[in-house]
């Protein structure tokens, strides 16, 4: 199997517009790296996709200072008892809801939010997401709104689509603000940590480069950070694990528990979490599941051709 393998897995829901999730599992001398930018990123952004999968290929990654890594349960946007149901049964103690749907209300997102609260109880941690979807007063109003609702929510993710929005939201509520779509590229946390838009910043290693540039990222910003996934099979979520188990503090739980978003892995002992927790461990393609979804032809000569072209 030292060929690059190129996979093809269905999504259980639709993401990001799609619903099938396309890649290149690459094998060097320390492991298996993924390389799996979305389809409408162009050669130049995805070009830190491969440093990061070619350091997990071929340098591996700095030790772990944990052995695992608290993760949250995502709520979509579903009714509040099935909202309720889905938290109840991840076993996370933080859930993320996702808000500011245009097809719902702020009245349907209060419910959800006080329906995951009383799932999680009093000692859980509920965050929600809105995607960029928010001018800044609206921001206000709705996230003063969520936080009673929750009865304390632990922070808002990007709120609205600019930094400098970001920012102002920040300086008129209470509830802390995370960066997510702002941070793109390596040099963005920088930005946001200047401007003072965000508490939080959440961090992804492929777009940053790699396990080794999003950990001096990290650290040059200055802010807490809460690593997330970008829907990877195991062997890209075992890259996000070795940046949240190196990172020196981690006081959020991480975005990692995504792998229930595909249909089925390419490794039998899929990263699912246990209570609430994943370990971090390294991961590889087992030949048959490799097989099973495997991508046809037409895909995978073109990502082939696109890993040469990004590869330059
Ligand atoms: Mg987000």
């Amino acid at each position: 199997m030292d060929e690059p393998l190129v996979y093809a897995i269905p999504l259980r829901n639709r993401f990001r517009g799609i619903t099938v999730r396309e890649g290149v599992l690459l094998r060097g001398p320390a492991g298996w790296g993924e390389f799996c930018p979305f389809a409408d990123y162009d050669d130049r952004e995805s070009a830190p996709w491969l440093e990061a999968a070619l350091e997990a290929a071929h340098r591996g990654w700095p030790a772990p200072v944990r052995r695992r890594v608290e993760v949250n349960t995502t709520v979509p946007v579903v009714e509040p008892e099935k909202a309720h149901r889905m938290v109840a049964e991840s076993g996370c103690r933080t859930a993320k809801v996702k808000v500011a749907d245009p097809r719902t209300s702020i009245q349907d997102d209060c419910e959800r939010v006080a329906a995951v609260r009383d799932a999680l109880g009093p000692r859980g941690a509920v965050r929600v997401d809105a995607n960029a979807a928010w001018d800044v007063d609206t921001a206000v109003a709705a996230i003063r709104e969520l936080d009673r609702a929750a009865n304390g929510l632990e922070y808002v993710e990007q709120p609205c689509p600019s930094i400098e929005e970001l920012a102002a939201v920040r300086k008129k509520v209470e509830v802390r603000v995370a960066a997510d779509e702002s941070i793109r590229r390596a040099e963005d946390p920088l930005k946001v940590a200047v401007a003072g838009a965000a508490d939080v910043a959440v961090i992804k290693v492929a777009p940053l480069g790699g396990v080794r540039r999003a950990l001096e990222v990290a650290e040059a910003c200055g802010l807490p950070c809460v690593v997330s996934s970008a829907v990877e099979t195991s062997v890209g979520l075992a890259a996000g694990l070795a940046l949240a188990g190196a990172l020196p503090e981690l006081d959020f739980a991480c975005g990692l528990g995504t792998m229930s978003l595909l249909v089925k892995d390419i490794s039998s002992r899929t990263l699912s979490p246990v209570d609430g927790y994943l370990p971090v461990l390294t991961a590889a393609p087992e030949p048959d599941l490799a097989h099973e979804h495997a991508a046809d032809e037409v895909t995978t000569r073109a990502w082939l051709e696109r890993l040469k072209r990004v590869g330059g």
